[in-house]
């Protein structure tokens, strides 16, 4: 038994929220008060979202990512990776996060032997980046970037490219990678900001991002994408790191799609663009069992939408919820 949709993709990897806190508000993710959380006993426990993961990785996901909100916000986190790491069928667990509460917990992730952290860095600049998230977080930010730089993990970066916010700062973030080992990775602004819009100068696309860094280095290799890569990635030569664009709102990467995703409140859903598809929580509360689950896991991805215009076409409600409700 395993999860493939009707075309054909086997479904591996797990993006899951633990919660839907979060101890930034960035502008392009939600609204200055924050978006309305809900109740604590709406969201998983640690035991369902066990449980979620382990009848998951029974029908073939060997991939896992921990996102929210902010995951290290929620209590106990570094116990449920803990717990989540006995799993056998899990060949990673990747984390990700903005990085301003991890500083102390680097050496744990590390003995847990967490695959990657993503972190997500959308200024190089103090101020700007405090303009960007509302939080004067910088420095503690940028500590766990150079703490997680001489780890064992493996480092990422997630720049959400904001139109006349950090466009200037793009070849900055390339040259970041210029010697250290790490993947900066360059994401389309999505309308996921709690408002449903985007107040956007002029579009950010994977071409703009790319010919934008093509004009300034004259030196820029293609890489081979590993198979399911959400990036395109690229790296300018004899850099000891690389980059990539992540082509979110254009939605090129689709046709080897290999992922789900669960909410904090239990939704699952196929495609990020999807407004859900059913409740695994409320599921599991009536009293499910694992071969239910399985079940209703293997009859949902079968219908996994083609690509983020479907999913999108298919919702019920517009676009307009925080990635933060989400799961990024
Ligand atoms: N709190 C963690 C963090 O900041 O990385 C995890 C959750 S956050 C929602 C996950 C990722 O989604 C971050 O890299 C964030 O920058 C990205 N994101 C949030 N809103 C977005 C949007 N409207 N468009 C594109 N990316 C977005």
């Amino acid at each position: 038994m395993e999860l493939r949709d009707k075309f054909g993709r086997k479904i591996s990897y797990l993006r899951l929220a633990v919660t839907d806190r979060c101890n930034l508000r960035c502008q392009y993710c939600m609204p200055a008060q924050g978006i309305d959380i809900v109740d604590r006993k709406e969201l998983l426990s640690y035991k369902e979202m066990y449980r979620i993961t382990r009848v998951l990785s029974e029908l073939g996901v060997n991939k896992v990512r921990l996102t929210g909100g902010e995951p290290f916000v929620r209590r106990d986190f570094i116990s449920f990776l803990e717990s989540l790491s006995f799993n056998d069928k899990l060949d990673e667990i990747n984390i990700t996060t903005n990085g301003a509460l991890i500083t102390n917990h680097i050496d744990k992730l590390e003995e847990l032997e967490i695959n990657a952290v993503n972190l997500s860095i959308d200024s190089l600049q103090r101020e700007k980046f405090a303009k960007i998230s509302r939080r004067d977080v910088f420095d503690s930010v940028y500590d766990t970037l150079e703490k997680l730089e001489k780890s064992n993990l493996k480092l990422k970066l997630n720049v959400v490219v904001q139109s006349g916010v950090n466009t200037d700062e793009l070849i900055d973030f390339v040259e970041l990678s210029k010697n250290r080992d790490i993947a900066v990775r360059f994401i389309e602004e999505m309308p996921f900001n709690g408002k449903g819009q985007r107040d956007i100068k002029e579009e950010w696309n994977f071409n703009k991002i790319i010919n934008h860094i093509k004009k300034h280095f004259s030196d820029v290799e293609t890489l081979q994408d590993k198979k399911s890569s959400t990036s395109r990635n690229f790296k300018i030569t004899n850099y000891k790191g690389t980059f990539g664009i992540i082509p979110a709102f254009t939605r090129t990467i689709c046709n080897d799609c290999n992922r789900i995703r669960v909410t904090a409140t239990g939704m699952f859903k196929n495609c990020l663009f999807d407004d859900g598809v059913f409740n695994v929580r409320d599921f599991l509360r009536n009293g499910a069992s694992n071969e239910d689950l399985k079940e209703v896991f293997l009859e949902t991805i079968s219908k996994k939408p083609k690509d983020g215009f479907v999913a999108e076409a298919q919702r019920k409600s517009k676009v307009v919820e925080s990635m933060s409700t989400i799961g990024g």
